[in-house]
């Protein structure tokens, strides 16, 4: 038995990384996964792994920055498997400049993904979560939410825009037994950190306690926590995965 056994669980950015590494661990609780990726090739080979997990999966290539794209993958997803008890609104892209540089394409393309992606999701599924009185929704966020980063001002004001989308819908949910929390991650190595300079990574590790990079799977630990029975009575609330950097 895991803690997540007949949970139908939608992943977004399911395709890599930290999305990929969630959807698996969920499968591994015994959940079934909506693979949410922007490309086919992605959504389908994690789809693939959860099923040789022995669980359901469905791949779905969706653009989360496109809202007509998502509502109707949000309706097909609702016709089947049907139903869903878990949304991780994780997929996520960074477009970073300094402010001075940075053009309105950089910072739609952020706030657009970032959170306007978890929005129009989260509101597609919103009807079917209160129907059912039960559900859990987790945001993926990040520590540069809650400092701020020299040359990330829309990646920053996406992620703290999200925090605040957390805890207001978390409010609107809670009357009917609906959690919603976000995890904010600090340095996590996967590909969208991979690109960053080595001498930036050595400077960042100094300001990590842990003194170590995270891995994928420490957010899916914490993803698997919110999703299962134990996180019942906790909602609204940011968990911060990052070594111990913001305290
Ligand atoms: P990643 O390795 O770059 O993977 C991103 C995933 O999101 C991919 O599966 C990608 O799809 C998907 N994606 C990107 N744009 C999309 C769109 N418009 N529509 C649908 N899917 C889209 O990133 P990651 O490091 O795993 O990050 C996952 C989340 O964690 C992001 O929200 C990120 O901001 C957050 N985070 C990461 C870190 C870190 O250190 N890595 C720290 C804090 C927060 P394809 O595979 O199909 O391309």
């Amino acid at each position: 038995m895991g803690s997540l056994d007949q949970q139908i669980a939608v992943v977004t950015g399911a395709g890599r990384g930290i999305g990929r590494a969630i959807a698996l661990r969920f499968a591994d609780e015994g959940a079934d996964i909506v693979c949410v990726s922007r490309t086919e090739e992605n959504s389908r080979k994690v789809a693939d792994e959860v099923t040789a997990r022995g669980r359901r999966a469905w791949a779905v290539a969706v653009d989360v920055s496109n809202p007509a794209a998502v509502n109707a993958a949000a309706e097909s997803i609702l016709k089947e498997p049907g139903r869903v008890d878990i949304l991780v609104n994780n997929a996520g892209v960074t477009r970073d400049n300094l402010l001075m540089r940075m053009s309105e394409e950089e910072w739609d393309a952020v706030i657009n993904t970032n959170l306007r992606g978890a929005f129009v999701l989260t509101k597609a599924f919103t009807r079917a979560f209160l129907k059912q009185r039960s559900g859990r929704v987790i945001n993926i966020a990040s520590v540069i939410g809650l400092m701020g980063n020299a040359g990330q001002a829309n990646y920053a004001a996406s992620k703290a825009g999200l925090i605040g989308f957390t805890k207001s819908v978390a409010r609107e949910f809670a009357p009917r037994g609906i959690t919603v929390n976000a995890i904010a991650p600090g340095f996590i190595e996967t590909d969208m950190t991979s690109v960053l300079k080595d001498e930036w990574k050595t400077e960042l590790l100094k300001k990590i306690p842990l003194n170590s990079f995270g891995q994928a799977e420490d957010i899916a630990s914490a993803a698997t926590f919110l999703a299962g029975p134990g996180a019942r009575y906790i909602t609204g609330q940011v968990l911060t995965v990052d070594g111990g950097m913001v305290m």
